[in-house]
């Protein structure tokens, strides 16, 4: 029986930069390496969605004026029932704009007030001064199986405060991370990851994008063998390049 793997891509036209779409290029093109089949389906305003269909959802970065577009249709027509599907463990990624839609709420450097969906435990306040660079973290052990060094470059003027309700996704080695303070950086709620981390995030850390494709196959076959390696030396090497890059230059 071929597997397939259903991916939700949230608002594409307003909430992509920095290369996001490379995440849905990544998780796709990894499946079908592995002769898992895998659809993608691009989710715009006014759309509606059957949740139970969906293994992976996924929901890129924007500027303040995106999310504004966006954010009230996400809240009402998404809202609800995407936040039971977190709660059931379906398997999410969300950078920096989406991120913060995960959250309660964004309020803008401007004073503009974003509502959340409230499927993460975060909030998000605007600050004067962007946050941008290239990031090192390192993942707590726990999500992954061992810490893992993640690469990203982040550009926010949001700085997102986590609640007892989510763990981070990272201890900050190099960078800002969510707010610049607390040396955190994402959120983890269940399967549903939120972070800063544009690049875009999977191409650059291949471990991440294979979690995710193996917690997704897991959840809808039950299937807990490993996934059939890849060759990733290139981007293994690339990683490695960047990590020391960063860690040698703090
Ligand atoms: N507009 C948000 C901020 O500046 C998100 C930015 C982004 O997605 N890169 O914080």
């Amino acid at each position: 029986m071929t597997r397939r793997i259903r991916i939700a891509h949230l608002y594409p036209d307003h909430m992509n930069i920095y290369g996001d779409r490379g995440n849905i290029v990544a998780l796709r093109q990894r499946c079908l390496w592995r002769g898992i089949a895998c659809d993608v389906l691009l989710v715009g305003p006014g759309a509606t969605v059957d949740w139970s269909g969906i293994d992976i959802a996924f929901f890129g970065g924007g500027q303040d004026s995106g999310q504004a577009l966006i954010a009230e249709d996400f809240l009402e027509r998404q809202g609800p029932a995407l936040r039971a599907a977190i709660d059931d463990g379906l398997v999410m990624l969300a950078i920096c704009g989406g991120y913060q839609l995960l959250g309660h709420y964004f309020l803008t450097h401007t004073g503009q007030r974003l509502p959340g969906v409230g499927a993460l435990d975060v909030y998000t306040v605007g600050g004067k001064e962007r946050l941008i660079g290239n990031v090192v973290i390192e993942t707590e052990p726990t999500l992954c199986g061992a810490p893992l060094r993640l690469v990203g470059f982040e550009n926010h003027s949001g700085r997102t405060y986590l609640g007892a309700g989510v763990r981070p996704l990272g201890r900050v080695l190099v960078g800002h991370g969510n707010n610049g303070e607390d040396r955190t950086e994402g959120a983890v709620y269940r399967n549903t990851i939120g972070c800063y981390l544009h690049g875009a995030l999977l191409p650059k850390n291949p471990q991440l994008a294979d979690h995710l494709i193996a917690v997704a196959l897991q959840r809808r076959y039950g299937d807990a063998s490993a996934l059939v390696p890849l060759d990733d030396a290139l981007e293994l090497a690339a990683q490695q390049v960047m990590v020391e890059r960063m860690l040698l230059r703090d």
